[in-house]
This record gives C-alpha cells, sequence and structure tokens, in this order.
C-alpha cells in the first residue's frame, strides 16, 4: 500500500528534535510520498536540506502562504518567481486567503494569491489553496482566473457540500484530513456524496491532528487515521482508498 501525504510541514521547527525518526514511522505507515507546502522565504533552505535528505520521496512546492502576506510581500513574490525560473517545483503552495487571523492584508493577499495562480499557469503547475474563513474571497479569485490553466488542491477542505462542488468546478481536489475524523468537522457527514476522484489525503502536520491525537503534534504517519475514517464513510477497503488518492495525487502534481 503507497500513501501520499500531498500537504505536510515536515521542515517545521516542531520536528527538530526527531525528524528521521518521525519520517521513519511514516513510511514505516506506508506513507512514501510526501508534499511540501511553502509558507515563506524563510522556509526555503530548510525545505532543500530535507528534499536531499528524502530525494525519493519528498517532493517540494513554492508559495507565499497568505498569513505570512506583509509590507514585503513583493519581495517575497519575487523569491517565489526566482525559485521557479530555477529549478523544478511540483505545485505553486500553499496560496490563498485567511482572514480568521487578520483581515489588514485582504486586498494583498487576494492579489498575491492571484499573481501566484498566473505563475502556477505559466510553469503549467497545480496550486494548492489555503482558505480559512475566506471561501467568498477566495472563490472570486478562482472565478477571475479560472480556466484550463487552473487547477489543483484545495487543502484542508472543509466547507459545505455546496462550496466543495463550486471548488470542484474549478478543477480542484478536495484536500482530506484530520477535520474528517473530529466529532465537529462536519463535512464527515456529506463527504461520501462526492466521488473519491476528488479526494487527496493529507495531514497538513504538524497542525491538525486527527483523532485520537487532537491537539497534540501531527506527523504524516497519521494519516492512516484519515484513511481508516474515508473507509468507513466510502464502504472501501483502505488499501483501494489509498490507491485511488494516490492516483488522484500523481494526476495533480505529474508525479
Ligand atoms: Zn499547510
Amino acid at each position: 500500500m503507497i500513501i501520499t501525504d500531498t500537504h505536510t510541514h515536515l521542515y517545521s521547527e516542531a520536528f527538530e528534535e526527531d525528524r528521521n525518526e518521525m519520517m521513519q514511522r511514516a513510511l514505516d505507515a506506508g506513507v512514501k510520498r510526501f508534499f511540501i507546502p511553502a509558507i515563506d522565504s524563510t522556509y526555503t533552505q530548510s525545505m532543500l536540506d530535507l528534499e536531499s535528505d528524502y530525494p525519493e520521496n519528498v517532493f517540494l512546492m513554492t508559495g507565499l502562504h497568505p498569513t505570512h502576506v506583509k509590507e514585503n510581500y513583493k519581495e517575497e513574490l519575487a523569491h517565489v518567481e526566482e525559485m521557479l525560473a530555477k529549478r523544478k517545483f511540483y505545485a505553486v503552495g500553499e496560496i490563498g486567503v485567511d482572514l480568521y487571523w487578520d483581515k489588514t492584508f485582504l486586498k494583498e493577499q487576494q492579489e498575491a494569491f492571484a499573481h501566484q495562480i498566473r505563475l502556477a499557469k505559466k510553469y503549467q503547475l497545480p496550486i494548492v489553496i489555503h482558505c480559512r474563513d475566506a471561501f467568498d474571497e477566495v472563490f472570486e479569485v478562482l472565478e477571475q482566473e479560472k480556466g484550463e490553466g487552473l487547477f489543483g488542491i484545495f487543502h484542508c477542505f472543509t466547507g459545505t457540500l455546496e462550496q466543495a462542488q463550486i471548488a470542484i468546478s474549478y478543477n480542484m481536489k478536495l484536500g482530506i484530513g484530520g477535520v474528517a475524523t473530529f466529532k465537529n468537522g462536519k463535512i464527515d457527514q456529506f463527504l461520501n456524496q462526492l466521488d473519491l476522484k476528488h479526494i487527496v489525503l493529507e495531514t497538513d502536520a504538524p497542525y491538525l491532528a486527527p483523532t485520537p491525537y487532537r491537539g497534540k503534534r501531527n506527523e504524516s504517519s497519521y494519516i492512516i487515521k484519515v484513511l481508516e475514517k474515508l473507509s468507513s464513510l466510502y464502504n472501501i477497503s483502505e488499501e483501494e482508498i489509498a490507491k485511488i488518492t494516490t492516483e488522484n495525487s500523481k494526476d495533480i502534481f505529474g508525479i
């Protein structure tokens, strides 16, 4: 069984003490493919280090996270552009709008989002969307940028069935992680009404650990809990869910 974690911040400081052990636990659990979203330029070197430690398993993205869109965002976008020109990345992410923490830079967040979508199109790459308390604001940009070159993943999807269908209409797959296992996570109520071809698995480690680890540090091996949950929601074996969602991830990332 090959499981793909489409969204995991393995370079995070949270893994400083035991990164190799944590990676080994994931590999032993069958998680063989890790897609690594960027946050801002301060993490670039640790991402490159991670890739050189696990060249067979680790696939990097580049991008500017919406919560890191600040006064200096143009310099940060220039860094993303420079990285894309320099070497291979598998997606532009994570990008989007986050109004949960701070609304000050909404206009800049949307501008950075649109700009990075255009970069992704230029390099024929998928995007990985971060959306928190901002469905309308994210959909507004997607509506503007929709079309053939636009595709990717709506990471940590937590919306309604209707919002899921809108995301899918923009060529997005839904990244499903720990929230699907939460008692009040809501998406478990309707997920099985969506064809599995629209679903990929993720952890968002070190955040959003699934039940029964909720509130603790998350790690990629815990993706098994998400797999178990989807297996029971869809009434399909875990092996089959792993296979379908890994195929979906290959369709998106091209590897
Ligand atoms: Zn993330």
